[in-house]
């Protein structure tokens, strides 16, 4: 097994740089033919005879490893550059022979790669204005893969455009990718779900990681140039694959069993620890290489298949993640059957990458914001709807009134407020109702209880009251803010008002009274107490006779009544 791994750590390896949009420089890429090497310490550059040109070089890793690129006149009449893209070396010197027979040489090393940096994670030597280039030569100081080495030489000032237009498209991409970062990352905050959580960290993890790997930071640390930022681009790419793996396997969660999701998320952790494994100084880049690959590709085909399976059985956020996870996957598999050396500007896979995953962001948190929305929508709608049944359970179908449920409910507040401000109430009964249905038809009566019902309502915009119907013939006032001596005149225009409501071939002209019994309070008291003042009072005012106002004051000793009684009882006589 690992002798066949071994033998396939080359593909494995590539395949893993392209997986884990990793290391900084790729892949599987060969320097440009006719390119020729020698293993030699030695300081000035060797005779071209005693180069290799065919074979893999080998033994370099802790020497010195040269390079030559032969280069046409055609190709270099107006110069050009050399553009190396940075991989893992300790020193890398930079020569070209030019066609007049002299030559120039520069050296950046780790941490120090002076004005040489490119956004776009590449280092590029301009030749000599005006004079052909005959063949550029390297000199690595150890270099630790040449499978990652990718050199080309660029004619004239083509390189300098395409360093323009790089920086333009990874700015581009990373500006995306940091406003999903801060979207995602926000609504985790407001909305508490994980899944916006890992979303958010996955695209805050691959913006740290395409600044890193692009070195838009290495104006701010310089000393990070090469092999730090390397080892730190790849720590971040692989962070990268562990959130991606924890946010699908939360979107995921009713879709997939907790086992599935358990080993998604195992996955993205031991890749998340071999690619910080693969960044501790002296780790061998090619043992991590080919576990990382292993690594990367169960988490991406456990991840695949669990989308699959879940869009297949009609769960949307599989769809979601289907969608937005196609493009990088398409381009994640182009990467590996197709060299993608020169596009994007010598950026290649890394800004293919970098483009693919700020699509798959940007998509996803859109149709996670318009799933959500919609079910925002949704609930708005059955909030409506209760608070509408609601209403509908507190109010009267006859006139549309409060019930006895909905007026205690409304006045509840207003009790609260009875330590600040006086409230009353008005319990209003029909006198001799049930002859009114017995004369008038049980269908007359209801005529009466609407009538009465609107002119009550009609005191709830000159008074601070509500109106309800606590059952049959019976009405109440909740009265807010008024003194006894106002509430008391108050009653006497509610009862005056209700007399005179135009009934007109309903009663053949007959006058229907009510008595009403009255109480106020300030002191917190259920409502009950304060309803049973009301009822007494009222039950005093049918029994002095109806149609009258009786007030039980909240300290008063009723006299009122037993007068009241009195007077009654005389009249009777
Ligand atoms: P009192 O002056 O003592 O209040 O006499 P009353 O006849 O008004 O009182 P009583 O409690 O004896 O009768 C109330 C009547 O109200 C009896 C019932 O048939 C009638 N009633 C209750 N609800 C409705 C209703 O929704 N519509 C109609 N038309 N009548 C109702
Ligand atoms: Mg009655
Ligand atoms: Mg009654």
């Amino acid at each position: 097994m690992i002798d066949f791994l071994i033998k396939w750590r080359r593909q494995l390896t590539g395949m893993l740089l392209l997986l884990t949009i990793s290391a900084g420089s790729p892949l599987l890429a060969t320097p440009p033919a006719g390119t020729c090497y020698v293993v030699s310490q030695s300081e000035v550059a060797p005779a071209p005879s005693k180069m290799q040109c065919s074979e893999a070089p080998a033994g370099y890793q802790d020497g010195v490893l040269w390079l030559r690129l032969p280069i046409s006149a055609a190709v270099s009449e107006n110069g050009g550059s050399l553009v190396v893209n940075t991989t893992r070396f300790e020193r890398m010197t930079a020569m070209f022979e030019y066609s007049d027979g002299f030559g120039d040489a520069r050296t950046v090393s780790q941490g120090v790669y002076q004005h040489h940096w490119r956004i776009g994670g590449q280092i590029a030597f301009p030749s000599r204005e005006g004079t052909p280039v005959s063949a550029a030569w390297i000199r690595f100081e150890k270099l630790e893969d040449h499978n990652l080495l990718r050199v080309r030489f660029v004619a004239g000032e083509a390189a300098s455009r395409q360093f323009e237009l790089s920086a333009f498209a990874i700015g581009a991409a990373l500006a995306l990718l940091g406003i999903a970062a801060l979207y995602n990352l926000g609504l985790a905050g407001v909305l508490r779900r994980r899944f916006f959580l890992w979303h958010g960290c996955w695209a805050a993890s691959v913006l740290l990681w395409g600044i890193v790997w692009s070195q838009v930071a290495l104006p701010i640390f310089p000393e990070a140039a090469g092999t730090v930022s390397n080892r730190i681009a790849t720590a971040l790419a692989c962070l990268a694959i562990m959130f991606a793996a924890f946010s699908a396997a939360s979107a995921l969660r009713s879709a997939l069993p907790q086992t599935v999701r358990r080993s998604i998320m195992g996955l993205g952790l031991v890749v998340a620890a071999l690619g910080i494994g693969a960044g501790i100084p002296g780790a061998d880049i090619v043992v991590f290489g080919v576990l990382l690959a292993i690594g990367t590709l169960l988490t991406l085909a456990v991840v695949g298949a669990s989308i699959t399976t879940a869009w297949r059985r009609g769960h949307v956020e599989g769809r979601d993640l289907a969608i937005s996870w196609a493009l990088p996957m398409v381009t994640l598999a182009a990467t590996l059957l197709i060299d993608l050396d020169t596009v994007f500007w010598g950026g290649g896979a890394q800004i293919t990458m970098l483009f693919g995953s700020a699509f798959q962001t940007v998509c996803l948190s859109a149709l996670a914001t318009a799933r959500l929305s919609a079910l925002r929508v949704q609930r708005d709608s059955a909030v409506e709807a209760s608070n509408t049944l609601a209403e509908l359970a507190d109010r009267d179908p006859l006139t549309g009134l409060l019930n006895r449920r909905g007026f205690i409910a409304r006045c509840a507040q207003a009790f609260g407020d009875r330590k600040t401000s006086p409230f009353g109430l008005l319990l209003i009964d029909v006198d001799h109702f049930k002859t009114v249905n017995d004369s008038f038809g049980h269908e007359a009566g209801d005529k009466v209880l609407v009538t009465f019902g609107a002119r009550l309502k009609s005191f709830e915009k000159r008074y601070a009251c509500r109106a309800g119907r606590l059952g049959g013939e019976e009405f109440v006032l909740g009265v807010s803010g008024l003194e006894p001596a106002a509430l008391r005149q108050l009653a006497e225009t509610v009862r005056e008002g209700l007399a005179d409501c135009e009934l007109g071939a309903v009663t053949e002209r007959r006058r229907v009274t009510v008595s009403i019994g009255v109480a106020d309070g300030m002191a917190d008291g259920p409502f009950r107490e304060l309803y049973g003042r009301a009822d007494r009072a009222l039950y005093a005012a049918k029994q002095a006779g109806r149609n009258r106002v009786v007030f039980f004051p909240r300290d008063g000793d009723f006299k009122e009544v037993a007068e009241l009684r009195q007077a009654f009882a005389q009249k009777a006589r």
